[in-house]
């Protein structure tokens, strides 16, 4: 596969400072602002911060227990190990100036074309499936292309970026158009490892049309799928995925060969206003799990004030009724007897005018004061009489 017939065609316009897309950098501002947002909300109620805490333990211990997967399962590279793959890593780390190395593994996956780039505890990791490492070679150009687009993500911390921004990343419209655009840039890093469009583009082609007949399709007829298929559905997919659709990817790779720009696809307008209701996300894994537990915590965050502020309500309505009873008790008390109280036992209690003592469902003391109308009592916590309110803290009666 190295030993294409093909010449290598170097990408156009591909500066190692300049990978990343200006896009990509555009849409992380919105990205941010959206989850700075969310985060505060979060934070200004202490359960938002409770269920992100839960979630980020949750989200840590999945993520863990895969990176164990691949150091007990997946076969670690190195100089022993799969030396040639491992060299040409070494190759694709120098040029795209990767200085912390990261660990690479391949991954036995039933048959699947692909490679991901993950982070643990501090440390990043390379996985690349081993029917995709079968199809491609150790040492070939498009090796080169997936490792670079790999170490692309790394390079642009998009694992930290994608759990610490995940409340805009699961914003409509936004936060898959920042997805994609990573993509995008990934593609580039690729290209640039590569050094060469043709192997960068034989590898895109063979994520497409598999490992077989993926090599000798057609990229322009490809890439003309791309600028054909315009229309509602192809356009709502586009705009709720996480990924440029292959077709578009190639016809990236393909602008690469001339430095050419490819215009922006025209999309169907009704696509962007469904997409508006649908939320970002995608094939991964944890994504709907993130997407409910930020609902959960947003309606907690929302409802938990509310519910309080009824249940303060109830409780203020309910002590205003029990301050009227003891007034009323007080003042037959004092019809029948022509002098006060001096414990509330005398009213409240066994054969007493009133059964039991009210208590205040928000936790007051009673307090009580005569005053030319008749008794006034009030309440430590729902003082609706707190200008009249004396200095008499207890039951006791002034
Ligand atoms: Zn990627
Ligand atoms: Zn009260």
């Amino acid at each position: 596969m190295s030993s294409s017939s093909e010449p290598a065609v170097p990408p156009v316009g591909l500066n190692p400072g300049k990978l990343t897309l200006e896009k990509e950098n555009t849409y992380f501002v919105y990205v941010v602002l959206i989850a700075v947002g969310v985060w505060l909300c979060l934070a200004l109620t202490l359960i938002g911060l409770v269920y992100a805490a839960f979630f980020g333990f949750i989200l840590w211990l999945g993520n863990g227990l895969l990176v164990a997967y691949l150091r007990a399962e997946a076969v670690r590279v190195n100089e022993q190990q799969l030396p040639r793959l491992h060299a040409t890593f070494l190759e694709v780390c120098a040029r795209l100036g990767v200085r912390q190395i990261p660990a690479l593994y391949v991954l036995q996956s039933g048959g699947m074309l692909n490679a991901f780039a993950t982070k643990h505890a501090g440390r990043d990791f390379v996985v690349v499936y081993s029917d995709f490492l079968d199809a491609l070679g150790p040492d070939s150009v498009e090796m080169k292309f997936i490792l670079g687009h790999e170490l692309g993500h790394i390079q642009s911390r998009h694992i930290l970026k994608q759990l610490l921004l995940a409340p805009g990343l699961f914003f409509p419209l936004i936060g898959p158009a920042y997805r994609r655009s990573w993509e995008s840039s990934c593609d580039r890093y690729g290209a640039y490892a590569a050094d060469d469009t043709e192997g960068s583009l034989r590898a895109m082609l063979m994520l497409s049309g598999g490992r077989e007949y993926g090599r000798n399709l057609d990229a322009a007829a490809f890439a003309r799928q791309h600028a054909d298929e315009r229309g509602f559905f192809v356009s709502l997919h586009e705009l709720t995925s996480t990924y440029p659709t292959l077709s578009r990817r190639v016809s990236d790779l393909l602008a690469l060969r001339t430095g050419a720009r490819v215009p922006a696809p025209r999309r169907h307008p009704l696509a962007y206003v469904l997409a508006l209701g649908l939320p970002g996300g995608g094939p991964s894994a944890g994504s709907g799990l993130l997407v409910m537990v930020v609902i959960v915590a947003l309606l907690a965050a929302m409802a938990i004030p509310a519910f309080t502020k009824v249940r303060e309500n109830a409780q203020a309505q309910a002590c205003a009724h029990q301050q009227g009873m003891l007034a009323s008790a007080l003042d037959q008390h004092y019809l029948e007897h022509k002098k006060e109280i001096e414990t509330w036992e005398e009213v409240a209690g066994d054969g007493k005018i009133l059964a039991t003592m009210p208590v205040c469902p928000g936790g007051g003391d009673y307090s009580a004061e005569r005053t030319e109308t008749g008794y006034v009592v009030t309440c430590s916590v729902h003082s609706h009489t707190a200008e009249k309110a004396g200095a008499s803290p207890e039951a006791s009666s002034p």
